[in-house]
């Protein structure tokens, strides 16, 4: 079967540093570190091969950097076709100390009007080759902020599904375009960014309210990931609520991007509504509980998902 293909435009190299504590105007000496390739097209990636689908990351990477992300994907024989620029892929710095997280971000390469066109006939190059598409995260600088727009039209022409899990701008954009992604996943927040509207009490009734809103129409899925509560999730003219049990989190950063990828690995295989939602949710779940972004314990995946309500309300 053909690999899905996912898509990583601003990739980086992460970096978590541990220290005691971290003193301010002084040299600091860190006792642990990590190196990984990070960016959410990157961890849908990962937790697609864990579950034994077939996947062709793309996206973007330069210089050094961008060869260790690809030597980092080697590593797992998970399959690559980037497209290279002269600037180097970006790192990004976690420092764990004093029992806090401090993240210092780098913004990643500046992409010339060439290489933003280049990029574009990369992928269409791919699309051939792929049954399914997840665009995740945010743009590189110097690209326009419709251009998801264009990758979305391009999977409309050859009938191939394509997933958009991204923010702000990049989202607005495509949400006011002719170009329906087959699915989104925004979080409660990014929700309440776009509407410009809060969901503090009567969620499910606020959200089969928002999500029947004329800027939705058009798009089959909206699967809206309320972390420890669940999902809320909207297929054509049907609403659902998946309730799922209680667990021991570990580190839910990258939640999001196991659950889609669960779910594009649950719309490839055609499952049901039902088994679609409780198989994203549960990629979820199984990320939260590792402490490593983009890892799922594949053999507690049966057992948990019994354990996942998915309930029609509408
Ligand atoms: P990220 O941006 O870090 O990838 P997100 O905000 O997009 O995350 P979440 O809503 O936090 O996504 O998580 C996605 C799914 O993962 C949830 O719908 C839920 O199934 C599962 N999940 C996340 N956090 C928890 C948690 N603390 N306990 C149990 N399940 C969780």
């Amino acid at each position: 079967t053909k690999p899905i293909l996912t898509v990583t435009m601003n990739p980086s190299v992460d970096i978590v540093y541990q220290l005691d504590s971290l003193k301010l105007a002084t040299t600091n000496r860190v006792t642990s570190v990590y190196k990984t390739a990070g960016g959410k097209g990157l961890n849908v990636s990962r937790v697609l091969h864990q579950l034994s689908c077939p996947v062709l990351a793309t996206g973007i990477i330069g210089g050094n950097l961008g060869e260790f992300v690809t030597q980092q994907l080697d590593a797992i024989h998970l399959a690559h076709d980037f497209l290279s620029t002269t600037y180097p892929t970006r790192n990004c710095l976690a420092i764990l100390h004093d029992g806090k997280q401090t993240e210092l971000l780098e913004p990643g390469p500046t992409l010339t009007a060439a290489e933003s066109v280049h990029f574009i006939q990369h992928f269409a190059n791919l699309l051939p080759k792929t049954q399914l598409v997840c665009i995740s995260g945010s743009l590189a600088q110097g690209l326009p902020s419709d251009y998801y727009v264009k990758c979305i039209q391009l999977c409309r022409e050859k009938n191939i599904p394509c997933l958009l899990d991204c923010a702000n701008e990049a989202l607005v954009k495509v949400l006011h375009s002719a170009a329906k992604p087959t699915l989104i996943k925004p979080n409660l927040s990014e929700l309440s960014q776009i509407v410009h509207q809060s969901f503090s009490e009567d969620l499910e009734k606020k959200l089969i309210d928002v999500l029947a809103k004329p800027l939705f129409a058009g798009i089959e899925w909206i699967v809206v990931s309320l972390g420890s509560e669940g999902a809320f999730a909207k297929h054509n003219d049907h609403f659902y609520r998946v309730y799922i049990p209680s667990i021991e989190v570990r580190n839910p950063v990258g939640s999001g991007d196991a659950t889609v990828a669960g779910l594009a690995y649950g719309l490839v295989q055609n499952l049901s509504d039902e088994k679609i939602l409780s198989l994203g949710n549960a990629c979820g779940i199984l990320n939260a509980q590792e402490n490593e972004t983009g890892k799922i314990n594949v053999q507690k995946l049966a057992a948990l998902r019994e354990q996942i309500q998915v309930m029609k309300i509408k």
